[in-house]
């Protein structure tokens, strides 16, 4: 699972954009923006630490990095079955044009190449609409016949013409593929879904197929399906396994000869172990060996260096079978990693000295230590949009059984915020220059303790009385359970004992997390909603909730109070101590709710502080972010691994390398990972 919960702290994290280099930092010149197009903007990201592994590791990174890059014509295939070809006659006029290429429609093509290559085919990555091209049938056909055709993708005897007509109701007509994944209640959502995962077959033939090789009895069932395209063929229903040998054979045998290579300098037994299961299951596409496979990988925990390649997330099939391909390779980020084990080795502290009713406190609790990962290389589905979190195995039985992994992308977070810095949303909604200059000096480093706090205490705090039915507070549950996460953490923010633990540099580091929270739950995370609609997402709920609640117990002192300057709303904190008392007072509350499961204190809470929105406050927002003009999706641009090798070909060195730009990213990797043919 991507971890959604980190998804939505970063975006929230991205949009208070307070998020400057820390004041202990030396001022960091390394261009974290990339360019803008369309609603992305591209960011690199910093793989620190990457120069002080050891050859040996390194050499395992190069590998593994390299089996990341092989697999990403399988994406683009299983998003949709004219992708790739598409994908090669757009890049070839990009690159082969002799024409204008500063006319509307060369530019327009420009741009629709780009979110193809972002997107991993013709549809969008998050909304799944396809693209509207801004560039005519008739520029592209002539300028198709401008280019060498042995560099296009003619099916045999086929003329460029005949490829036009084929290939541009795709493109060009709005009612053909409309949505990659349709999730419209009522429709056969195979036959309406653009994905590749299943051809001319209907739902009720899919569903039966499947139905029919469950056995409700298994306790350790295999993920059906997962590897395969089903399809009809001489009437019969039947798969098509991506293996070697199989669908994908071209890819896969490419990604397995790099795993061989990165089984070769693999750090330990274990790790030797998890990469052999995985190349067997390329290899046998057997769903027990992916099962094999993914518990070798659960018990992999002392390597530094770890990584995922396969198929996994099954967002991509509007059945939720079908896992699409992805892989990153990552290393354990060893001085955060040291933070969240500091966090959690005083967990029982914490939980003796909250401000909640000692009856709702347990008695022995544990911390968890989250893992911190620096992201090496990405690939697939995570590429370049990317999740900041990630939680696997997806096996539910497997993760009764064994456990899972979760971790947290360090360097991806800090790539986020960096390239939010200096993108005038502080200066439009920050109500002065001391909370800019106090943002700007602690932000980074309080906006990750609230997350570590939030993930490592504050969801393992705290306890039902007896009797109480977890699920009470039914649909007002999951905020009421963000919101006390957030409030153990808002709450210790403040507290002498972080600085007292090396987590915090002094005492006034904290009220940059105070102020951008309250900026954040009364302001500015309204830009993610458009007007008229209500606030229904979790986590934007818990953090209304929090803001207006203080804001409004607090207002006869005016501890928090809405200022006006220029016509412009501002929030401004006038007293951080007492702030931090009714972030106490509000987490005994609602640690009250939750312990006794009080469901109409929690639907009064929830619905009185969290849904509803001020329309002039939210119009008002919602104009001033949109002159800022800022992409509401990014995306990655990668590293650049090269080996360094002597005479003898053996690797003595591997270098990185920051410079490659997007378009020129995206065309090497189609020039020297296009493993598939065009028509699959
Ligand atoms: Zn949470």
């Amino acid at each position: 699972m991507k971890n959604k919960f980190i998804q939505l702290t970063m975006i929230a994290t991205m949009l208070t954009a307070c998020n400057a280099p820390k004041g202990n930092e030396v001022a960091d010149d390394f261009n974290y923006n990339d360019e803008q197009f369309a609603d992305l903007q591209m960011i690199r990201y910093k793989v620190q630490g990457f120069e002080d592994l050891t050859l040996k590791q390194k050499e395992l990174v190069y590998y593994l990095s390299e089996a990341a890059l092989e697999g990403r014509d399988i994406l683009f295939d299983q998003n949709g079955k004219y992708n790739l070809t598409i994908r090669k006659m757009l890049e070839t006029v990009y690159t082969d044009f002799k024409g204008d290429k500063t006319d509307e429609n060369f530019k327009g093509m420009e741009t629709y190449l780009k979110r193809v290559w972002f997107s991993n085919g013709i549809h969008h990555h998050y909304g799944c609409e396809k693209f509207v091209p801004a560039f005519t049938p008739e520029f592209f056909r002539a300028a198709l016949k401008t280019v060498d055709a042995a560099k296009l993708p003619l099916a045999d005897g086929q003329t460029v013409d005949q490829l036009c007509d084929e290939i541009f109701p795709v493109i060009f007509d709005p009612t053909i593929m409309p949505k990659r994944v349709n999730q419209a209640d009522g429709e056969d959502l195979l036959l309406t879904s653009a994905c590749n995962y299943y051809a001319d077959v209907t739902q009720k033939e899919a569903e039966d197929f499947y139905a029919k090789m469950k056995d409700p009895n298994d306790a350790q069932p295999v993920m059906f399906g997962m590897n395969s395209r089903l399809v009809k063929e001489n009437g019969k229903v039947q798969e098509k396994v991506w293996k070697v040998g199989g669908l994908y054979t071209e890819a896969i045998e490419k990604i397995v000869y790099w795993l061989e290579k990165a089984k070769g300098v693999a750090e330990n037994d274990q790790q030797k172990a998890v990469i052999e299961k995985l190349i067997q299951f390329y290899h046998d596409g057997d769903l027990k060996t992916f099962d094999a496979y993914a518990i070798e990988w659960v018990k992999d925990l002392d390597s530094r260096i770890d990584f995922v390649n396969c198929f996994t997330e099954s967002y991509g099939d509007p059945l939720g079978m079908k896992a699409s391909w992805e892989s990153i390779v990552n290393f354990k980020d060893l001085e955060a990693t040291k933070r969240t084990e500091t966090i959690s080795s005083n967990a029982q502290w914490f939980e003796d000295h909250s401000p909640v009713d000692s009856r709702f406190k347990k008695e022995t609790v544990k911390g968890v230590t989250a893992k911190v990962i620096t992201a090496a290389i990405i690939g697939g589905d995570l590429y370049p949009a990317t999740a900041i979190g990630i939680n696997l195995p997806n096996s539910n039985w497997i993760r009764s059984a064994h456990g899972s992994k979760s971790v947290t992308i360090g360097n991806f977070t800090e790539a986020y915020s960096k390239a939010a810095h200096g993108n005038g949303f502080a200066q439009e909604f920050v109500v002065s220059p001391a909370e800019i200059k106090l943002m700007e000096t602690y932000g980074d480093l309080t906006d990750n303790l609230h997350t570590d706090l939030h993930e490592c205490l504050g969801h393992g705090s705290g306890k039902l009385l007896p009797g109480v039915d977890p699920d009470t507070l039914k649909a007002y549950g999951s905020t009421i359970e963000e919101a006390r996460a957030d409030l153990f953490g808002l709450y210790y923010l403040a507290d002498d004992k972080l600085v007292e633990l090396g987590l915090t540099p002094d005492k006034e580091a904290y009220k940059a997390q105070y102020y951008s929270y309250m900026m954040n739950g009364l302001m500015t995370q309204l830009v993610r909603i458009d007007l008229g609609n209500v606030i229904e997402e979790a986590h934007m709920r818990n953090r209304a909730l929090i803001a207006r609640w203080v804001m409004e117990k607090g207002a006869a002192d005016k501890v928090v109070e809405f200022v006006k300057k220029d016509g412009k709303t501002y929030v401004q904190v006038n007293d951080y101590k007492k702030l931090r008392d009714l972030f106490g007072q509000l987490l005994a509350e609602i640690q009250r709710i939750k312990s006794e499961g009080d469901f109409e204190a929690a639907r009064d809470i929830v619905e009185n502080y969290a849904v509803q929105i001020d329309p002039v406050l939210h119009a008002e927002i919602l104009e001033r972010y949109k002159k800022l003009n800022l992409a509401p999706y990014k995306g990655f641009i990668n590293p650049v691994y090269t080996a360094v090798t002597d005479a003898e070909g053996n690797i003595t060195d591997v270098t990185i390398d920051y410079t490659e730009g997007y378009a020129e990213q995206m065309l090497r990797y189609s020039n020297e990972y296009a493993n598939l043919p065009y028509r699959n």
